[in-house]
C-alpha cells in the first residue's frame, strides 16, 4: 500500500511536471510571437474558435497558438519562435484534409494559417501565374480567367486550398489531359525549418522541388507557387448519365468496361467519374466536339448498358461549376463543414476477383446503409492519360500508374459519427486487397483523401509506396528536427 501511495505520487508530480513543461512551452511561444508581432487569433476569441473549426467536424483537434501571417517575414518568425520553443509547425490553407492535417492532426501544434497569401498574377505572355497558396480553388479559377482566360489543372470543389492540393497531388476536371495541379508547379517559394526562404524548381534546390511535389506538409511552408498555365478551353461538352444498378453483376460489368477503357483507350480529352451511393451516376467533361464525343463515348456507352444521358455544351467556368455543388466564388470566413470518415485506394489494377468482392460489399453492405455514403471511381491513369506519361520517381507523387481514383466516404448530416461505423468502409477496402492478394498489383492511398484509420508506417507505405525511403532521406536534410510534423507525415 505505501509504494503504491509513491508510485502515485510520483506519476502527479510527472504529470504536473510535464503540464508545467507544456504550459511554459506555450507562455513562450507566446511571448516570442508577440515579440515578434507576428498576427495571431487569440486563444479564444471569435476568430479563433471559427478558424479551429475543421471542415471535416469528425477530427477536431486544439492548437499550441494560431498565426495569421501577413507577410513572408511573419512566417519566418513564426517557424522561428515554434522551432526553438519546441513546438511543431503546421500550415493550414483551405483547411480541408480529411484528417484536419491543417490543424496538425493532432493537438497542440502551432498553425500557420496561409488565408493572406491569396493573390493571383497572371504573366499572358509567358503563360505562367504566381498564385498565394492560401487561396481556394473557386476563387483562383475565377481571377485566372479574368487575367487572359487563363486556368490550370486543379480539383473540383471551390473551397479546397491551393496549398494542400498541390503540394500532394491536385486531380481534377482536366488532368487526363494537363496533369495533375503538381505536375504544372514551375517554382515554390518555401520557408525552410530554419526559417530561410528558398526558391524550390527544377534547377534551384531540385531535391527539395521533388519532396514538395507530393509530401510538401513535412518540407517547409510554401508561401507561393508559379504554374504554367493554359487558355481555358470553351464550349466543352459535360456529361452525365444515371445508370440503374440493380445487381452486383451489373456492377462487376460497369467496372470492368470503364477499366478497360481507362487503361487503354480513353482519350486524355476526356474526364470522366462513377460515382456510387444511393443512386449511381457516370459524369465528366469532353475538350472537343460533340461528334467526337458521341463516337468516343458511344462503344463505351454499349459496354457499360448505359444510355439517356444529360449532355450539354459548357463554357469553362460553367463547366467547373457544374461539378462544383454550388458557386466558384468563395466567401472570407470559410463556414462549410461535414462529419465523415473516409478512405481511398490508389490500384494499378482492380482483377476480376477485386471487381467481383467489390460489387458483392456494395450488394450486402451498402446498399442497405443509410448514411450519406459514396464511392467514386475518377479515371485517373492509363495509356493516354498525361499523369501516367510522369515517370514514377519524378516527383513524389508516386501513384502514377493508379486506373483510378477510389474515394470512399461514409458521412451523417447530422450529429455525430460513431467511431465502430469505420469497421464500413474498412471492410470494404478489405475485401478489395483480400481479392487482389498476391497478383502484383499497387494499392496505394492518397494522403490527400486522409485515412485517420491508418498507423503512421501504413500511411508512410500506402501514401508514398517506392518513393518513401527517398523522402526519408529528403526530410533528415531539410526538416532534421522534424519542426513540420504530424501523424501521417514523412518522417513522422
Ligand atoms: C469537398 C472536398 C473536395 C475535394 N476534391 C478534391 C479533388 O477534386 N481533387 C483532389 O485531388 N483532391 C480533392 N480533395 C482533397 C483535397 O485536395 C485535400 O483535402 C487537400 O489536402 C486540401 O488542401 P487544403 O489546403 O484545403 O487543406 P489543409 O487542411 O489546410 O492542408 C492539408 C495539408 O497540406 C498542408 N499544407 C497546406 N498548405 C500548405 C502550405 N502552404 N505549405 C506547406 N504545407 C501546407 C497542411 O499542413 C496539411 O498537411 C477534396 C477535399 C474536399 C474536402
Amino acid at each position: 500500500m505505501g509504494s503504491l501511495t509513491y508510485i502515485v505520487a510520483s506519476l502527479g508530480v510527472l504529470v504536473s511536471i510535464t503540464e508545467a513543461s507544456s504550459l511554459s512551452k506555450r507562455a513562450a511561444l507566446d511571448t516570442c510571437l508577440s515579440t515578434l508581432k507576428v498576427p495571431i487569433y487569440a486563444n479564444g476569441s471569435a476568430d479563433y474558435t471559427q478558424a479551429i473549426k475543421p471542415f471535416n467536424l469528425r477530427v477536431t483537434f486544439k492548437p499550441a497558438a494560431y498565426a495569421v501571417p501577413l507577410t513572408v517575414q511573419d512566417v519566418q518568425n513564426a517557424v522561428s519562435c515554434g522551432s526553438i520553443n519546441g513546438i511543431q509547425v503546421t500550415a493550414k490553407s483551405g483547411g480541408h484534409s480529411y484528417g484536419s492535417h491543417g490543424l496538425g492532426g493532432e493537438d497542440g501544434h502551432l498553425i500557420v494559417d496561409m488565408k493572406n497569401f491569396n493573390t493571383v498574377t497572371v504573366n499572358q505572355t509567358a503563360q505562367t501565374a504566381v498564385i498565394g497558396t492560401g487561396g481556394r480553388l473557386g476563387n483562383i479559377a475565377t481571377a485566372l480567367y479574368n487575367q487572359g482566360k487563363q486556368a490550370i489543372s486543379h480539383g473540383t470543389c471551390p473551397g479546397v486550398g491551393l496549398g494542400g492540393l498541390s503540394l500532394h497531388g491536385g486531380y481534377g476536371l482536366i488532368s487526363r489531359s494537363k496533369g495533375l495541379t503538381l505536375d504544372n508547379i514551375l517554382e515554390a517559394t518555401v520557408v525552410l525549418a530554419n526559417s530561410s526562404v528558398v526558391t524550390a524548381s527544377e534547377t534551384q534546390n531540385p531535391e527539395l522541388f521533388w519532396a514538395l511535389r507530393g509530401a510538401g506538409a513535412a518540407f517547409g511552408i510554401v508561401t507561393n507557387f508559379k504554374f504554367k498555365t493554359f487558355t481555358a478551353p470553351e464550349n466543352n461538352i459535360v456529361f452525365q448519365y444515371y445508370p440503374s444498378l440493380n445487381s452486383p453483376e451489373q456492377l462487376v460489368t460497369l467496372l470492368t468496361a470503364m477499366q478497360d477503357f481507362t487503361r487503354n483507350s480513353q482519350p486524355p480529352e476526356l474526364n470522366m467519374r462513377l460515382f456510387l451511393s444511393s443512386f449511381t451516376s457516370f459524369s465528366g467533361v469532353y475538350y472537343g466536339s460533340r461528334a467526337d464525343f458521341d463516337k468516343v463515348m458511344n462503344p463505351l456507352l454499349a459496354k457499360m448498358g448505359v444510355s439517356g444521358g444529360l449532355i450539354t455544351t459548357n463554357s469553362w467556368l460553367n463547366t467547373l461549376t457544374s461539378f462544383s455543388n454550388g458557386a466558384l466564388a468563395q466567401p472570407a470566413v470559410y463556414d462549410t463543414h461535414e462529419t465523415f470518415f473516409s478512405k481511398s485506394l490508389m490500384p494499378s489494377y482492380l482483377t476480376p476477383a477485386a471487381i467481383t468482392a467489390l460489387a458483392n460489399y456494395w450488394n450486402a453492405n451498402a446498399r442497405s446503409n443509410s448514411r450519406a455514403w459514396y464511392l467514386l471511381f475518377d479515371s485517373h491513369a492509363g495509356a493516354n492519360s498525361a499523369i501516367s506519361k510522369i515517370a514514377r520517381d519524378a516527383t513524389a507523387y508516386s501513384h502514377r500508374n493508379a486506373t483510378f481514383k477510389m474515394q470512399f466516404y461514409d458521412r451523417v448530416n447530422s450529429g455525430t459519427y460513431d467511431p465502430t461505423w469505420q469497421s464500413f468502409l474498412n471492410g470494404w477496402v478489405k475485401v478489395i486487397e483480400d481479392a487482389s492478394a498476391n497478383q502484383g498489383v499497387d494499392l496505394g492511398m492518397y494522403i490527400n483523401y486522409a485515412d485517420t484509420s491508418l498507423s503512421k508506417d501504413e500511411a508512410h507505405k500506402r501514401y508514398w509506396l517506392g518513393n518513401y525511403d527517398r523522402l526519408a532521406q529528403a526530410k533528415a536534410i531539410w526538416d532534421p528536427r522534424r519542426t513540420f510534423e504530424g501523424p501521417q507525415l514523412v518522417g513522422s
